[in-house]
């Protein structure tokens, strides 16, 4: 008898994982996310499996953002080996992801373990490294949407990806299976994207299942129509750069810088932007960017043409007044921009990376003091959440 286990993104919203079990197809893990939020050498030192990782037979994985693949690294190092099955957009992201959260780890346990030592307190060792990274990218078996892969046991049941719209190679997982002489689908609907978000295609529609694993992040919530959004951002650009300010967008390095980048580009080519410099200060969505433009041709048709008709077909040369900012000491040069800059840093939520030492360094200056919503305080959390709206 087929069995489901909840083994996290249950009352909250990160740390994707399920298992599902059935004699056909063994132990398979949907997703294998980390939970996000809080002091990171302590939260993944927290970090356990409910299950015994070598026991586990394949991975389905929906996507790469790290609340759905984050401990893939910690499964294998437990002594999973099996296939990790994933999209060829997943493919291409996660070693980018698992990478960069695998040399913040190292960084932060490395200053964890400096401060212990000064109180005398017990070192701790790493819960997984850069290896387990290598060997789980080894594992990974990229397969095509819409193509119905046989697998379990006798090879009778079948896993499917349709395109979920929500980042590059996000799926929906059809798996089907039989039991009792009955042919039965599970659906796991994964992160879903937004009919009318840019550069992705609509979440697909699955026709039929026995079963829906359902993502509801913003279930309680109601979207406001795009353009508003689109207008939105316009006016706060219209109205720091008559102020003479600076603009700093906190962004998630997959999915929304790309998608703000694209609506920069449209503002820029509609005659809508003044003469912005635009920064992208984030090696990781860097890497994602030049991922997206080798992507184009799966991403949604309509605004991928539009990338490809102007300037070099690219989403890094779309906005001709974008720079990409790799080095820390380039970025801390940033703070010395008088105005006419427009940011983009990580991370998303202002829990982390560059953004925050952009926001510490400009809330000490009487510049970046606007009127109306762009006034800063103290707190950037506060800050994020009375205006994380607009994104
Ligand atoms: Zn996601």
């Amino acid at each position: 008898m087929a069995s489901l286990l909840f083994l996290g993104a249950a009352q909250q919203v990160t740390g994707s994982c399920y298992l599902f079990e059935t004699d056909e197809l063994g132990r398979v893990l949907l997703d294998c996310g980390m939970h996000q939020g809080g002091d990171a050498v302590k939260r993944l030192h927290q970090e356990s499996f409910a299950f015994e990782p070598a026991s586990i037979d394949a991975l389905f994985l929906s996507h790469a953002h790290l609340d759905h693949s984050g401990l893939i690294p910690l499964l294998v190092h437990g002594g999973f080996s099996g296939r990790i099955y994933c999209t060829h957009g997943s493919a291409k992201l996660l070693p980018v992801m698992l990478n960069d959260a695998a040399g913040l780890y190292e960084r932060d346990l490395k200053f964890e373990n400096r401060r212990r030592q000064r109180k005398g307190k017990e070192i701790l060792d790493p819960i997984y490294t850069k290896k387990d990274v290598e060997t789980a990218l080894g594992l990974c078996y990229p397969v095509s949407y819409r193509q119905a892969l046989p697998i379990g046991k006798a090879g009778k049941a079948s896993l499917t990806f349709y395109d979920a719209g929500h980042i590059l190679g996000s799926a929906i997982t059809e798996i089907s299976f039989t039991e009792e002489g009955r042919t039965k689908k599970l659906v796991f609907s994964g992160d879903l994207g937004k009919k009318v978000s840019m550069l992705m295609n609509e979440p697909s529609t699955v026709a039929d299942a026995d079963l829906i694993l359902m993502e509801g992040t913003y279930g309680n919530r109601c979207h406001r129509n795009q353009q508003e959004t689109v207008d939105q951002l316009a006016q706060v650009l219209k109205e720091t750069w008559e102020n003479k300010g600076v603009v700093m967008i906190p962004s998630f390095a997959v999915g929304r810088t790309q998608e703000i980048l694209f609506h920069l580009g449209l503002l820029h080519y509609e005659g809508k932007l003044d003469p912005w410099k635009v920064y992208l200060d984030s090696p990781m969505a860097i890497a994602v960017t030049d991922i997206y433009d080798e992507c184009l041709n799966v991403l949604d048709r309509k605004d991928a043409a539009k990338i490809k008709e102007m300037h070099k077909g690219s989403l890094k040369h779309f906005l001709p007044s974008l720079n990409y900012i790799n080095s820390p000491e380039e970025s801390m040069a940033l703070n010395d921009n008088p105005h006419g800059a427009i940011i983009i840093a990580g991370s998303g939520m202002c829990t982390g990376g560059r953004i925050r030492h952009h926001l510490e360094r400009k809330k000490r200056t009487d510049f970046y003091r606007l009127p109306g919503r762009w006034y800063l305080g103290k707190n950037p959390g506060r800050w994020r959440e009375k205006h994380s709206s607009v994104w």
